[in-house]
């Protein structure tokens, strides 16, 4: 509630929407403008909520029924495919690995009980837990291709990762990383590749307004983050690294992982990230409890 003066001094009472209404206007994808709506009484608030409301949830239909009727895939799988066909033609081998990830594997890439990413781990048993990364299975294929193929191993994988989180609005428990790597000579220039590589993901999805952005993690040190707007995209980092004689790697390499519903958050203006993730409440971004 705003409280205002009116022209006597007298005390008066602004009319918002209350907090089911816009909750009920969040679930239905209305625009933010419209949560500061200011109305002269709750008849007059009732009657615009009703009229929203109809239309808010004519548009979720109306989605539903393009799903049903064209599109037939979620934007999600859409962008998937786009991906794995471009990443294909520029030579990346798509590779698969398992969800069930050991505990040994987790700690080759320093991830052990004092680290701070350990407590987002979902743990199957004590030797098990879900990926939290694709990192250290693909390090791991690294040293095997790079023995088999020579140089250059160029490899990626699409699919689950799972971490505990403290949920936020881009935050999910499972969600799908898109992990591509390259191993190759880059003469000092790992940078420059990393650039080329996030300027492929971002033209094949189609997002043109974004940023590199030098940061540190936890697990590589430093890092270039790929940012649109306020939200971190995907994270880069690159080798010769400490982290190399671990898995047998001595060449260089360059990786950069993208979390895909963070990618349908920016090409389609979510403002929840639950909305593009695995669901039982939303479809492709519509709502089903409408
Ligand atoms: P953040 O700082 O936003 O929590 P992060 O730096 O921990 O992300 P990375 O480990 O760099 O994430 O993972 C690579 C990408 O995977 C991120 O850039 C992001 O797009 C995506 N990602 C990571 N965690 C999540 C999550 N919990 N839900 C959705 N996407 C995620
Ligand atoms: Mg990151």
């Amino acid at each position: 509630m705003l409280f205002n003066k009116d022209l006597l001094g007298d005390e008066v009472v602004d009319v918002t929407w209350t907090a089911t209404q816009k909750q009920r206007l969040s679930e239905l994808n209305a625009d933010e403008t419209l949560y500061d709506c200011v109305f002269p009484d709750t008849a007059a608030r009732e009657k615009h909520f009703k009229q929203l409301e109809r239309e808010l949830v004519k548009k979720n239909k109306e989605q539903l029924m393009a799903l049903k009727n064209t599109s037939l895939r979620p934007l999600l799988c859409q962008l998937e495919s786009k991906l794995v066909d471009r990443l294909t033609k520029e030579g990346f081998v798509q590779v698969v690995t398992p969800i069930l990830l050991s505990k040994g594997m987790l700690n080759k890439m320093t991830i052990t009980s004092e680290h701070p990413l350990v407590k987002q781990v979902f743990w199957v048993d004590k030797d098990k837990c879900l990926r939290p990364m694709l990192a250290p299975n693909l390090y791991h294929l690294l040293k095997d291709l790079r023995r088999l193929w020579g140089k250059p191993v160029k490899i990626f994988e699409v699919g689950p990762c799972f971490r505990k989180e403290s949920q936020g609005a881009y935050h999910l428990n499972e969600f799908t990383m898109l992990n591509l790597v390259e191993l190759n000579d880059f003469d000092g220039q790992q940078e420059d590749r990393l650039r080329e590589l996030a300027a492929i993901v971002m033209d094949a999805v189609g997002i043109r307004d974004y940023k590199l952005v030098k940061d540190e993690c936890h697990v590589y040190g430093n890092t270039i983050d790929v940012i649109s707007g306020e939200l971190e995209l995907g994270s880069g980092a690159y080798g010769p690294h400490e982290l190399d004689s671990s898995w047998g790697i001595i060449d260089p390499w360059v990786g950069i992982g993208f979390g895909l519903e963070r990618l349908v958050v920016t090409v389609k203006g979510h403002k929840n990230i639950h909305r593009a993730g695995r669901s039982l409440s939303y479809l492709d971004g519509a709502r089903l409890n409408i």
